[in-house]
């Protein structure tokens, strides 16, 4: 079984799946951290984003794992575990600008596609329902209004210690939504079979009590 979950940030993806995995007892993947590595790469070596043959260059030589450790997902980026580093709000952006580099993508969707086929999997992105797995049983575009998911990304950096505003956690959570919903391959898009959720006024219980109806009460 294949559960695709996928939506703009902030919108309660990591949250619902995390818990929809512990209660099935299934695998979680978190796509977006795979990006984030990647973006934390370009970062630390000074790589230039938007420069594609750049970007293929440190891709080369730049290793991805990810890894289930007592149910929490850890990435390693070139052997090193970042679990933590790539959730810095500077990666963010960093993340977004480089998964739109098709030679990021690819090597990503493969690996994501690669670790789904290995057992029952839910798996949280943007493009996982129209791209990486089409043909997942159940699909989630979970939504909410800007103002709230950016309160939801402010109170989680806050409580990391990170300098930030609610203005500036908008601002750049709508430039995001731009970026991840205009590039050219796999765009943010909402698959044509997923059922849309709106979380902007749901507690995390009422979405996931939506899910698993729609799974057929397996939960
Ligand atoms: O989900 P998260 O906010 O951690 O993702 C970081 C960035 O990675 C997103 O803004 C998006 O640009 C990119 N991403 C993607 N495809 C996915 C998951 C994330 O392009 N399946």
């Amino acid at each position: 079984m294949k559960i695709a979950i996928d939506g703009p940030a902030g919108a309660g993806k990591s949250t619902i799946a995390k818990l929809l995995a512990k209660k099935l007892g299934i695998l979680y993947l978190d796509t977006g951290a795979m990006y984030r590595a990647v973006g934390l790469k370009a970062i630390e070596n000074g790589v230039d984003v938007t420069d594609e043959t750049a970007v293929k260059k440190m891709l080369d030589s730049t290793t991805v794992d990810v890894k289930s450790e007592e149910g929490v997902q850890h990435v390693y980026l070139d052997g090193k575990d970042v679990t933590g580093k790539i959730r810095e709000h500077r990666v963010s952006k960093a993340a977004s600008d480089i998964s739109a580099v098709p030679c990021v993508r690819y090597k990503m969707v493969d690996l994501q596609r690669e670790i789904a086929a290995r057992c029952d999997t839910v798996l949280d992105g943007r493009d996982i329902g129209t791209f990486v797995l089409p043909n997942a049983e159940y699909k989630i575009f979970l939504t909410a209004s800007v103002a709230e998911r950016a309160r939801r990304r402010y109170e989680e950096l806050k409580a990391k210690g990170e300098e930030c505003t609610l203005e500036s956690v908008a601002s750049d959570i709508e430039k995001r939504d731009y970026n991840d919903s205009h590039r050219a391959l796999a765009p943010l898009r909402k698959a044509d079979d997923a059922v849309e959720i709106d979380t902007t006024d749901l507690s995390i219980e009422e979405v996931a009590d939506k899910i698993t109806a729609l799974i057929g009460g397996r939960i």
